[in-house]
């Protein structure tokens, strides 16, 4: 059983290794040289997730791209937003979750509704909560089962909500895009901002106290930032005088377990600041 304001995660799982245990092979490349080559792959990923980038060259990034990974590919497209200026309305009261799923509709404004099988608005619906969770972009699994998060890793969020005494009923979660990228890759710029009108219209539909954004797109793109989630997480940033507070994704700390420490630390300043906000 959860204790409430003990870890979800246990003490174990907070002191893993960094690097992804798969069982990677690559064409002839076997025995130890594949370890290495996948504990690289793995490693830079990992500073890709956490927002932490560095030049690659164009040798390099061919060779991890043929890997299945878009280490290479990342992230121009954050630049632009930050540098674009802010567009996003401000939060207005009176409305509800069902009006902002009528105005979006069979939504085709942005490319992503080309190879979607459905759009995900988000959890059921509800009137006010005090934490609003804002994952990345819904995977091709998310899709299929219409949920903005879904299996392992959505097992583990309700851990870790539970674990500072909430549950689905006072949290509502939804993704900054509605609609699946194609091949699982990142959403870009001109999508997110596109969508990002309807996240602001659910946002106050449902009034929270907190948004807790999740993955390494989700704060970033709210609080118009290149800054590296590293950085940002750890403290409360400020979104139409809403609390925020970015930290890692679920599918990311069950690949990462060396990250539920600080994942931890972050639900309880959520913990605290709900205390303090008597909510
Ligand atoms: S991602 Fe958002 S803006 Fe783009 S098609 Fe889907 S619902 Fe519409």
């Amino acid at each position: 059983m959860l204790i409430l304001g003990q870890s979800p995660f246990g003490e174990d799982e907070t002191t893993g290794s960094i690097m992804e245990k798969s069982n990677f092979q690559h064409k002839n490349i076997q025995g130890p040289l594949a370890k290495i080559l996948q504990q690289t792959r793995s490693l830079i990923a990992f500073h890709k997730d956490i927002g932490l980038s560095y030049p690659l060259t164009p040798k390099i990034k061919n060779f991890l791209g043929s890997f299945g990974t878009d280490i290479g590919r990342k992230d121009k497209s954050l630049k632009k937003t930050a540098k674009k200026k802010q567009t996003v309305p401000p939060i207005r009261p009176a409305i509800i979750l069902s009006d902002v799923r009528r105005e979006l509709g069979d939504c085709t404004r942005c490319p992503l509704h080309e190879s979607r099988k459905h759009l995900i608005f988000g959890s059921k619906d509800v009137a006010q909560v005090p934490l609003f969770i804002v994952c990345d972009p819904p995977t091709r699994e998310n899709e299929k089962s219409e949920k903005p998060i879904s299996g392992e890793a959505e097992k583990l969020l309700l851990k870790m909500i539970a674990a500072i005494g909430l549950n689905q009923e006072n949290v509502y979660i939804t993704n900054i895009v509605k609609c699946c990228p194609p091949e699982d890759r990142s959403a870009t710029a001109q999508e997110i901002g596109t969508c990002q009108p309807f996240l602001v219209r659910q946002i106050e539909a449902v009034s929270p106290k907190i948004i807790y954004a999740l993955g390494p797109l989700a704060g970033r793109s709210l609080l118009k930032t290149e800054a590296p989630l590293l950085r940002l997480r750890g403290k409360f940033h400020e979104f139409h005088g809403i609390n925020l507070i970015p930290s890692y994704h679920p599918e990311f700390l069950l690949r990462h377990p060396d990250m539920k420490k600080p994942a931890w630390h972050d639900l309880q300043m959520i913990q605290r600041k709900i205390a303090s906000l008597n909510v």
